[in-house]
C-alpha cells in the first residue's frame, strides 16, 4: 500500500519548495500525499495555526513533511494574537517529537560557499541532537504590566530519553552542551546525561561543554564534534550557526522523531519572506529533508541515498541558487536534481 504522507507547505517560500519536492518523491515511489494548512495560512483560513483536523491527519500519517511557517503579515507583539510558530510547536508537542536531528555534512562542492575557510570545514560530519518538547519554549509564559517571564523546566525523564537518542546515534563521541555554571536545569542535565552514559553507553566518549564555548568551537574547530546533544533553545541557536558550515541555511535538513508515531521532516530554514514569490528559493534543504523522511521515517534507504547523491551531483556540476552565490532558480535546481535521479535509472 502507498505510504500516506501529510504535506504542510505553510507560508512564504514553503509552497514553492514543497511542490518540487513532491515531484522528486513521485520519481522514487508511490506515495499518497495529503495536503493541509499550517502556520499563517491556517490562521487566515481558520483562525488557528494548527487545526485539530490537521493534527489528527498528521497523527494518522506514515510521515509528515513540512516546509516553513511565518512571515511579517502575522508578526505581532500582542500575546493574545495567534502566531504561525504555534503551528510548529503544537505539531511537535502533539506528535510527541522530542528528538530533533540536524545533520551537518558540508559538501565538497560547496566548500567555497561557506564563510569559513575550506580547510576548516573539510571533513566536518556532525549531528546536532536537540531536545524539542521541553525547556523554555514550552514553560509557562507570563506578562505583567512592566515585566515578563518564561519558565525553563526539564524533568529527569525528558533528559534521559534525549540522551539515549544521542548516544545511540553517536559513532564515537557525544558533546553535551549546557550552561551548568549558571542554570539549575543545566546542572540536572549534566547529572542525568552522565548517568545515562556510564550506565548504558560507556563505550562512547562523553564531554560536557558550556554553550558559549560550544558556539565558539563550532566555528574554530568544527571537526571536533561528532554528536552535539543539547536542550531546546541552545539547540535552536547552535544548529543555525552550524548551518553556515554548509554554506547556506538553504542546505540544512532536519528530522524530528518521537516514540513510535510518525516523524516530522522539515528544512531548518524559515519561510524567507524576503524572497518569497520570486521562484528564487533554494529547494535543496527541502529535498534533503525528504531524503531523511525516506531513510528515518519510511525505511527507504536506497531512495534516500538517491536524492542525496542527485543533490551532490547537481552541486558538483555547478548548480548554485542565489543563497549560494549563483543565479539558479528553484525550477532550475529542481530540474538538475530530477535529471540526476532519472540518470540513475538509465
Ligand atoms: P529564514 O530562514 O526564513 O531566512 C533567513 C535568511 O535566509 C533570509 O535572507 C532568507 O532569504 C534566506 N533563506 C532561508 N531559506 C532559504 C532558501 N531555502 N533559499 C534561499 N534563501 C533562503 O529566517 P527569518 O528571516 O529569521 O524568518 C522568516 C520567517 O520564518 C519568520 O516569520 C520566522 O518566524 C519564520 N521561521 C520559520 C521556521 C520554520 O518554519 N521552521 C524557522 C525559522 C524561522
Amino acid at each position: 500500500m502507498a505510504k500516506r504522507i501529510v504535506t504542510l507547505p505553510g507560508d512564504g517560500i514553503g509552497p514553492e519548495i514543497m511542490a518540487p519536492t513532491l515531484s522528486i518523491l513521485r520519481e522514487l515511489g508511490d506515495f499518497d500525499f495529503e495536503e493541509h494548512l499550517i502556520g499563517g495560512a491556517a490562521i487566515d483560513a481558520c483562525g488557528v495555526a494548527l487545526s485539530d483536523e490537521t493534527l489528527a491527519a498528521a497523527r494518522s500519517a506514515d510521515a509528515v513533511l513540512l516546509a516553513a511557517v511565518g512571515g511579517p503579515r502575522w508578526d505581532s507583539t500582542d500575546p493574545q494574537a495567534p502566531r504561525p510558530e504555534q503551528g510548529l510547536l503544537g505539531l511537535r508537542k502533539g506528535l510527541g517529537l522530542y528528538a530533533n536531528l540536524r545533520p551537518v555534512r558540508p559538501l565538497p562542492a560547496l566548500a567555497e560557499a561557506s564563510p569559513l575557510r575550506a580547510q576548516l570545514i573539510e571533513g566536518v560530519d556532525l549531528l546536532v541532537v536537540r531536545e524539542l518538547t521541553g525547556g523554555i519554549y514550552f514553560g509557562e509564559k507570563r506578562r505583567e504590566a512592566d515585566s515578563a517571564s518564561d519558565l525553563c523546566i526539564y524533568s529527569e525523564a525528558e533528559i534521559e530519553r534525549i540522551a539515549r537518542s544521542a548516544f545511540g546515534l553517536a559513532r564515537a563521541k557525544v558533546t553535551s552542551v549546557d550552561k551548568a555554571n549558571v542554570l539549575e536545569t543545566s546542572r540536572l542535565w549534566r547529572e542525568v546525561v552522565s548517568r545515562v552514559h556510564s550506565e548504558e553507553f560507556p563505550h562512547i566518549a562523553l564531554e560536557h561543554m558550556l554553550v558559549d564555548n560550544a558556539a565558539m568551537q563550532l566555528l574554530a574547530a568544527p571537526r571536533h564534534f561528532d554528536v552535539i546533544l543539547t536542550e531546546n533553545m541552545f539547540g535552536d541557536i547552535l544548529s543555525d550557526e552550524a548551518a553556515m558550515l554548509t554554506g547556506s541555511i538553504g542546505m540544512l535538513p532536519s528530522a524530528s522523531l518521537g516514540a513510535g508515531g510518525p516523524g516530522l521532516f522539515e528544512p531548518v530554514h524559515g519561510s524567507a519572506p524576503d524572497i518569497a514569490g520570486r521562484g528564487l528559493a533554494n529547494p535543496l534543504a527541502m529535498f534533503l529533508s525528504a531524503a531523511l523522511m525516506l531513510r528515518l521515517g519510511l525505511r527507504m534507504e536506497a531512495e534516500a541515498a538517491a536524492i542525496e547523491s542527485a543533490v551532490a551531483g547537481a552541486l558538483d556540476a555547478g548548480l548554485r541558487t542565489s543563497d549560494l552565490g549563483g543565479s539558479a532558480t528553484t525550477a532550475e535546481a529542481t530540474r538538475a536534481v530530477l535529471e540526476g535521479l532519472m540518470a540513475r535509472k538509465s
